[in-house]
């Protein structure tokens, strides 16, 4: 059926950068744009005003966490310890379990997670899993640490609280037992959550970050059946393992290092308010250089988590050498890529290297009273989120929540990187709409079919009340929602 769509600004971002004022689609697929209204038979769809962009796209998130969270308790939302068992005792069950996120014990008036005999008391038994906010550290009942198998990594003195591989484990026990039935509950979720946020298509991580590429089989199959489209991840080291799921692509947030929160993100010099602490590196130099080169001879696009200079000179050391002995447009991804000198952006270039980087963490931890400047001092943090000195050097870079992390939402990621804290480091308006359409299209090797409002593009279409400018407004409704030519809010 045709669709005519129009009463609103279509912005095209073709090279002329036509604003077109009414767009005619066919099955999901743009067959003609117009100035003006022309007078045609088709199903006349009114955008109320509206101003519209190419459908956005989101290029980092974990959306089953996402998805699984938002079904479970919002921890943040208690303010001490009592408040919070509140909350817990009255969670609903998720396949069986318990979950809890966005745990931050430095904003609980005790200052501490809750005690393992607090929470065993409410779950006596079946799973509790309460997540810290970054991800990268958690609590676990009695119950669930007699079920995991813990292997050689048994923790020693368990007391509830557990980081680094333990933390990566508890993850891993809880997602490999959902059942099918939550797992699409968790991802239908996270679905509705995109739309609202003003998302048609997700970057998701799919797998623990170790060898198990847990349901990417399973959403894989079903993704068809889910109003956006999902572009999959499988988050793993196993190279034969993601050719075999027929992927396109490797990894996601496999960790050259940690988090600033943790001081475990690696820098080349100790942290300002820790100085014996440079972070971790977590795999050798030779590690990397052995899974890229493997990976880049596979045409998979690698996608690597790393966070400190140190860390993401090491990926991009790998990056090089790969690209140098077989020259390829593959764009492998630096995922964060937070704290960059000079002299790495410029490498990153050489080595067509993409930066997939989170608008959103400046805002969390960037300014005058910010934690980057807390733990690495004045000078390195204005050299955190170089976003504009990034795109000015033509490197592919792409915007993405890192959801659960932060929120999965278009007005606030784009307000975000047109006001980066570093007034250096702002993106004009119309650079940060780029990060989210014809980057994000062209990162996933989709540039024919996504990121444009021009004829024989889907028809993925992101209307916001008013248009995307240098003053754009933090709270700017996102009116509309178009997936292929269907209207999704
Ligand atoms: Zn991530
Ligand atoms: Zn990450």
């Amino acid at each position: 059926m045709k669709k005519l769509f129009h009463n609103a600004k279509f912005y095209s971002l073709d090279k002329s950068k036509t604003i077109f004022d009414s767009v005619l689609t066919e099955d999901g697929i743009i067959i003609d744009c117009f100035l003006g209204t022309p007078k045609i038979v088709a199903k006349k769809i009114d955008l109320n005003r509206s101003f519209v962009y190419p459908g956005f796209i989101d290029t980092h998130t974990h959306s089953f966490e996402g998805g699984l969270y938002s079904l479970a308790v919002d921890a943040s939302k208690a303010d001490k310890i009592a408040d919070l068992l509140d909350l817990l005792a009255e969670a609903p069950k998720i396949g069986g379990m318990i979950f809890a996120y966005n745990f931050d014990e430095n904003n609980i008036l005790e200052q501490r997670f809750p005690l393992l005999k607090e929470i065993d008391k409410i779950f006596p038994d079946f799973p509790f899993l309460l997540r810290r906010i970054d991800g990268h550290s958690c609590l676990i009942n009695s119950f669930a640490f007699e079920k995991i198998t813990w292997g050689k990594n048994i923790p020693i003195g368990f007391d509830g609280v557990l980081r680094k591989t333990h933390n990566d484990i508890v993850a891993h026990w809880f997602h490999r037992n959902l059942d099918n039935e939550s797992i699409i509950q968790a991802y239908e979720k996270a679905a509705t959550i995109a739309i609202e946020g003003g998302f048609t298509t997700i970057h998701t991580m799919i797998g623990d970050a170790d060898n198990d590429a847990l349901h990417f089989e399973l959403i894989n199959n079903y993704k068809k059946n889910l109003p956006i489209e999902y572009i999959l991840y499988p988050q793993i080291f196993n190279i034969g393992k993601a050719l075999e799921l027929g992927s396109n692509r490797i990894g996601g947030c496999i960790l050259a290092d940690g988090s600033f929160g943790s001081y475990t993100a690696a820098i080349s010099k100790p942290y300002a308010n820790k100085p014996t602490e440079k972070g971790i590196l977590y795999q050798s130099q030779s590690f990397w250089n052995k899974f890229v080169e493997e990976a880049h001879n596979n045409d998979l696009q690698v996608a690597i988590h790393a966070i400190g200079d140190a860390a993401i000179s090491q990926i991009l050391s790998a990056y090089e050498k790969a690209q140098v002995k077989n020259p390829k447009n593959l764009y492998h991804q630096i995922i964060h890529n937070e704290l960059n000198t000079d002299d790495m952006i410029e490498r990153m270039q050489v080595a067509k290297v993409s930066a997939v980087m989170q608008p959103m963490f400046d805002r969390l931890w960037g300014g005058k009273n910010g934690f980057y400047r807390k733990v690495l001092g004045n000078d390195r943090a204005k050299k955190c989120n170089r976003l504009r000195t990034i795109y000015n050097k033509n490197i592919l870079l792409t915007g993405g929540s890192d959801w659960y992390i932060t929120e999965l939402n278009a007005t606030k990621e784009l307000h975000a990187a047109i006001n980066i804290h570093n007034e250096n480091e702002r993106l004009s308006s119309s650079q940060a709409v780029e990060l989210f359409t014809i980057n994000a299209a062209k990162l996933s090797n989709d540039s024919s079919r996504l990121g444009k409002i021009q004829k024989n593009y889907q028809a993925d279409f992101t209307c916001f009340e008013s248009e995307i400018s240098d003053s754009f407004k933090e709270n700017t409704k996102i009116s509309h929602v178009i997936k292929k030519g269907i209207l999704l809010k």
